[in-house]
């Protein structure tokens, strides 16, 4: 309490010279002598300036009181488990000074201000819309990490500052072997930074780009280790809404683990209607709603041709693919995480078919096929789908109220597709695939990327959008396909208020993230 004492005497002095100064004539002239008794009342500047600093204060203790009860419970624990053990009391003593050094040097990790600085930035081995992922290594301990770095003057012109937070609020917050673990974050002038566990076996788009398909029991693993994944994050209250092959990434062992809470790259649809069944009919002579031709029926080998040809251009694209996005997103009609479940039907059928189920050269027409997905959900004869993975999928691309997992995950692993499946001993199993990943800074199982100057440099009509909203957040936000800008309200006055604490102080927007590096709680 004394430092909340000190901090009520600064700033009351520092009001004092003020008022004085403005009697002066230093001021503005408005307060003089006619209005003597507010000299003495704070002013609502100092009142929010208090306010601030109490909750500050009383938030660093009860997170300091927080941390000491944890290392006591930890403390305790091991003494629990000593007393039932067998050990000697020389051994019994050696592991708690074991223990009480791990603490220690946890303690100073942090209190140690992460920067760039610490980190050498390797291999570049992702580019999105606002920067890079790269591996790294700790200079301190040469551990490996994955480098995740935004450019804070775009994610602030597009109004995603909340959207990162969320990010990173939620690698923090949830801890599952089935999310990709954050370490830490921090930024400097112009950049954030994440730092996350390096998985160096790729993403699932690079490998379903090698596989062609995969048969379906190596697609159930994948899918099934999706569930868990979605599950856990339904489970604290989050929305995914991106779930694509490229955000599904896998460890050493080549178990899948998702990733990419923060941003993505949407289209708007406001002008699409369900009953727009002007894409897709395929019969000749046919006119798409643009009045160019409609393409010739391809056979599924030329469309999986086709499909791969584009793929990695929609992902690197500044606008991504809307393959994977749930109808009721694409029409914003408000929607909740049954939207995730939709997603993991399209990339189920992307696994035994080979390319996405509304699959289009255009993205335009790949967006009205999904919300006529009525019209356009068709099983190929040659890819020869089980009865139970037809099914599956036809309970996942579905509406809202009838797909499955509207009434929690349990009802998707209870489907017959996924007979057999042991869902506790999952992460334990052997992987479908084991990558090939010679050492720790091995990247063979991602995407060449040339290094040139101003790589974090997006394009000015980049427009990714955040898909990670609480899941209260129901009623979704509006872009505009044509100049990619968020018309969204929430999102613009996200840019106004960080404008406005912009002005303050700082010269750089610290405001972003805490002014600490964050220690995440992994
Ligand atoms: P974006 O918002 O640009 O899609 P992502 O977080 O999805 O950003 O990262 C882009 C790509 O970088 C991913 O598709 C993946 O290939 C690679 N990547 C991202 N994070 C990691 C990580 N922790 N380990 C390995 N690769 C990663
Ligand atoms: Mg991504």
């Amino acid at each position: 309490m004394d430092v909340l004492r000190r901090w009520f005497g600064k700033i009351k002095s520092k009001d004092k010279v003020k008022g004085s100064k403005k009697k002066d004539g230093v001021g503005n002239g408005k307060q003089g002598p006619e209005m003597p008794a507010s000299e003495d009342l704070p002013s609502n500047a100092t009142k929010q300036k208090v306010a601030a600093a109490k909750q500050y204060i009383e938030t660093h203790y009860k997170e300091q009181m927080k941390n000491l009860q944890q290392r006591k419970d930890r403390r305790d624990m091991l003494e629990r488990k000593l007393a039932d053990a067998d050990v000697s009391k020389e051994e019994h003593s050696n592991i708690l000074k074991y223990l009480e050094k791990k603490e220690t040097e946890y303690m100073r990790l942090q209190r140690h201000k992460m920067g760039a600085d610490d980190f050498e930035a390797l291999t570049m081995i992702g580019k999105g819309a606002f920067g890079e992922v790269r591996i790294c290594r700790e200079k301190s301990t040469s551990h490996v990490y994955a480098m995740k770095k935004l450019k804070k003057s775009e994610m602030l012109r597009r109004g995603q500052v909340e959207h990162v937070k969320a990010e990173r609020n939620l690698l923090a917050e949830v801890d599952s072997n089935c999310i990709v673990k954050l370490y830490c974050s921090f930024q400097d002038e112009e950049f954030l930074y994440l730092i996350m566990e390096y998985l160096p076996g790729g993403d699932m788009m690079t490998l379903l780009m090698r596989k062609d398909t995969l048969t379906e029991d190596e697609a159930r693993f994948y899918v099934a280790e999706t569930v868990l994944a979605i599950e856990s994050i339904h489970k604290h209250n989050y929305i995914h809404r991106d779930i694509k092959p490229d955000n599904l990434l896998l460890d050493r062992y080549g178990h899948m683990k998702l990733s990419d809470f923060g941003l993505c790259k949407p289209l708007d649809c406001s002008e699409l209607q369900e009953k727009d069944f002007s894409v897709g009919n395929n019969f000749s002579g046919a006119l798409q709603s643009d009045g160019r031709p409609v393409p010739p029926k391809r056979s599924q080998q030329e469309q999986l041709q086709h499909w791969q040809m584009n793929r990695r251009m929609l992902a690197y694209s500044t606008v991504g693919t809307p393959d994977y996005i749930a109808p009721e997103v694409l029409l914003k009609k408000g929607y909740g995480m049954e939207c995730d479940w939709w997603s993991l039907g399209a990339i189920l059928y992307e696994m035994l078919v080979g390319y996405p189920p509304f699959y289009s050269d255009e993205p335009m027409s790949t967006c009205r096929k999904i919300v006529n997905w009525r019209h356009h959900l068709k099983f190929p004869e040659e890819a020869k789908l089980s009865e139970e993975a037809k099914d599956l999928i036809c309970k996942l691309l579905c509406n809202v109220d009838q797909r499955l997992g509207t009434n929690g995950a349990d009802e998707i692993k209870a489907h017959p597709w996924f007979k057999g499946i042991e869902w506790d001993k999952l992460y334990q199993m052997e992987a479908a695939f084991i990558p090939e990943v010679n050492d720790e800074l091995d990247t063979q199982n991602f995407e060449k990327f040339e290094e040139t100057e101003n790589q974090t440099q997006p394009s000015s009509k980049s427009g990714p959008w955040r898909k990670m909203l609480s899941s209260k957040d129901v009623n979704f936000v509006g872009y505009t396909y044509k100049n990619f800008e968020i018309v969204n309200n929430h999102e613009v006055s996200g840019i106004a208020e960080l404008k406005k604490k912009n002005k303050t102080k700082r010269p750089t927007i610290q405001s972003l993230f805490d002014d600490e590096s964050d220690m995440a709680a992994n």
